[in-house]
């Protein structure tokens, strides 16, 4: 059977001397493993087209036991020249994300909208942190993980001055019904960006205004939430917060000096 659908590389290796296998989000049958014959040199016909973080259309051919790209045509690529370290490393974790949560063979247009917007926006954008937030909810949402967010499970109470996010129970709760359990503190405007992301139409979910503070409560929430969704240890994530952290430190050294 042979299938025409555009996708994603989200990830590659290299398999004996000349091809490769590649980890590919297509629009039409989810997270797919094709191999790709002869591409593991510059000037072989599909290299560009098949790189990590290049959305192209492709021709792909599913065998019984394994999927083979017989053709492929590059329509942009992500993060092509030397970049940032933190916006590549957050790229690649949101890569991993999808590779966690989207199954094969399901129709998966929703989830490569969201990250092809979100890295044309991390390419370009200063605020890498707000996109991550916003990637992670809305993946959550796509994945059939909605967090409720609509009022207190105890009392049932709107809002509060902090309201309190229980991130492994999706469960919400305000200050007088918080108890003990692991759970990330959300102040009002906090709680109201995260209900903002959760039900905007896909082209307004990155317009909104937020503190800075709450942002980053929000930030912490989001991050615990996905993970625990997830139920796997993300590398990438673990090698983002190390580039955060040398970033901060160098800034800190320069400042100093
Ligand atoms: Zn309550």
């Amino acid at each position: 059977m042979r299938t025409d659908t555009e996708g994603l590389i989200l990830m590659d290796r290299v398999v004996g001397d000349k091809d490769r296998c590649l980890v590919i989000l297509t629009k039409d049958c989810g997270v797919k493993n094709c191999f790709v014959r002869r591409a593991n040199k510059p000037n072989s016909r599909n290299f560009s087209a098949t790189q990590p973080l290049s959305y192209s259309r492709f021709s792909i051919f599913e065998g019984r036991q394994y999927c083979v790209v017989e053709e492929a045509v590059l329509i942009r690529t992500f993060f092509g020249s030397a970049e940032d370290l933190v916006r590549l490393s957050l790229a690649n974790y949101f890569c991993e994300l999808v590779m966690k949560t989207v199954p094969e063979n399901t129709e998966s247009s929703q989830v490569l909208e969201l990250l092809l917007n979100s890295l044309h926006l991390l390419e370009k954008n200063s605020q890498p942190e707000r996109i991550k937030t916003i990637f992670e909810i809305r993946l959550a949402v796509i994945s059939g993980w909605m967090p409720q967010l609509l009022y207190c499970s105890g009392c049932g109470a709107y809002e509060d001055e902090t309201m309190y996010f229980y991130y492994q129970e999706n469960t919400l709760r305000c200050i007088k019904c918080h108890s003990e359990g692991l759970c990330c503190p959300l102040s009002k405007g906090a709680l109201t960006a995260f209900r903002y992301v959760l039900c905007a139409e896909p082209k307004k979910i990155f317009s909104f205004r937020t503190a800075e503070d709450s942002l980053r409560q929000l930030g912490v929430c989001t991050e615990k939430y996905i993970t625990a969704m997830t139920a796997a240890h993300l590398y990438t994530l673990d090698y983002y917060h190390q580039v955060v952290q040398l970033e901060k430190d160098t800034a800190g050294t320069e400042t100093a000096e």
